[in-house]
């Protein structure tokens, strides 16, 4: 990774890595706990993994260099970061799902991050724990736990699960006999009931936020984060709107990067680094660069791709097309629709984050006719030439209403391709031959 000047951009950046310095992750490791061995196991297919898929792309932006960074370092600069704020009494929470609102978390002066569990890596570890045909993400989870080699699991004070689907309900149950852990009752249905009682369980939320920090929510601070996150929602709404363009200014395989990042990075931060992206993304387009010419136009949706997933995008990116949107929880779902800041009392602002947060339409509720819009809306947006539908292998949510999906984008004209994966690379060239016929056929 001999591109990056690591001291300039982490003094650029911001991130305060405290006594740590890259050479002593290795102690801060084992101040966490882990188990160092298997841990280097894991460091050592990284950085081939990431020239594999990143440094091999052509013409990346600049600015994308802030982002190779932390991936670069993702064991190392965060929970660094992390570990500082902790030793200053701060808590950290983990959150598994893109329902739990972040605002209420750093409104009590705590930080959120996401517990990805995007790797192969950690499957066999959830083995142990749970049945082979459970999806890969939640093996995962329970792998990192256990395996004790992911810091950022190690480093959260309290875990945050969601009543979502059976199989992270359950597992939720086996993590909590090793950690803390607050699970919230996520409605399956959205019935205007529904948005009350997601309101009620945010006020469960911030009682738990508000024990475990010792600080209390209040109007200003609540209002404060409520911004705070809006605004790193619209840095990530303005990356992917420059991606409709004719001239595809920034790869898919780049933005899906950016968009896991987005979990677990300081969001302040986070959001000036995607919003300096865009500046030279935007005079890309100006000056009519793309990184896709001739490429065929690709929506993908279905599953949550966790870092460090990007098995689909790096085949679609390989094999002629280029991703132009993502309608998963690491994509567009994520960041739409703002919170209305309009709230002045405290009811009004849990209201108004619940407002928000029921919105995403994950296959966890029925009916969820509203994600065929959200894909349909999005695949029109962004000029998409076809729709790409990939989910983890065992997800019965998303596998079932991949059939009424490809139904409701027949009817529209939308060509479409249904996938189905894990972690391993064991199906990549079968898969490689299915896309590649895919966007063959789309002319
Ligand atoms: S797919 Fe559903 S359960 Fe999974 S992270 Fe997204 S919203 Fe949560
Ligand atoms: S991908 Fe499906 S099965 Fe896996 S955690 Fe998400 S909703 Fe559950």
């Amino acid at each position: 990774m001999g591109r990056f000047s690591w001291s300039r951009l982490v003094d650029v950046t911001g991130f305060n890595k405290g006594d740590y310095i890259m050479a002593d992750n290795q102690q801060m490791w084992k101040d966490l706990g882990m188990n160092l061995e298997m841990h280097d196991m894991l460091c050592e297919v990284l950085p081939g993994a990431i020239g594999d898929v990143f440094m091999s792309q052509e013409n990346r932006p600049a600015a994308m260099d802030y982002f190779d960074m932390v991936l670069a370092d993702v064991h190392g600069l965060r929970p660094a970061e992390l570990v500082e704020f902790r030793k200053n009494g701060g808590k950290v929470f983990g959150t598994f799902c893109a329902y739990v609102p972040d605002e209420v978390i750093f409104a009590a002066g705590g930080i959120a991050t996401g517990l990805c569990a995007g790797s192969q890596f950690w499957v066999p570890g959830g083995e142990r724990y749970l049945p082979a045909n459970t999806c890969p993400l939640i093996k995962a989870m329970l792998g990192a736990r256990f395996d004790k080699t992911c810091p950022f699991y190690r480093l959260a004070d309290v875990y945050i699960g969601e009543t979502t689907c059976d199989g992270k309900k359950k597992a939720y149950e086996i993590l909590g006999t090793d950690v803390p852990l607050h699970v919230m009752d996520l409605p399956q249905m959205k019935r205007e009931k529904d948005y009350l009682k997601w309101a009620d369980e945010i006020k469960d939320l911030i009682a738990v936020v508000e024990k475990t920090t010792g600080n209390k929510v209040t109007e200003e601070n609540l209002a404060e984060n409520i911004k705070k996150i809006n605004v790193k929602r619209a840095a990530l709404e303005r990356l992917y709107k420059l991606r409709r363009n004719e001239c595809v200014p920034i790869s898919g395989t780049d933005t899906l990067l950016i968009s896991q990042i987005a979990y677990y990075d300081d969001p302040e931060r986070f959001a000036t680094m995607v919003n300096k992206l865009c500046d030279e993304l935007e005079q890309r387009v100006a000056d009519g660069v793309s990184i896709a010419e001739g490429k065929k136009r690709i929506l993908i949706t279905g599953t949550p791709m966790a870092i460090p997933n990007w098995k689909l995008h790096n085949l679609v990116e390989t094999s002629g097309g280029v991703v132009v949107c993502e309608e998963t929880c690491t994509g567009t779902r994520y960041f739409e629709n703002q919170v209305d800041e309009s709230g002045k009392t405290m009811d009004e602002m849990i209201q108004n984050i619940a407002n928000r947060y029921m919105g995403i339409n994950c296959a966890c509720f029925t009916p969820n006719t509203a994600r065929a819009d959200d894909v349909i809306r999005l695949a029109k947006d962004s000029k998409a030439d076809g729709v790409i539908d990939v989910n983890l292998m065992f997800c019965q949510t998303y596998d079932i209403e991949g059939r009424s999906l490809e139904e409701r984008l027949k009817a529209e004209g939308i060509p479409f391709l249904g996938l189905e994966t894990d972690y391993t690379d064991n199906d990549a060239q079968q898969l490689k031959t299915r896309i590649g016929a895919f966007i063959e056929m789309l002319g």
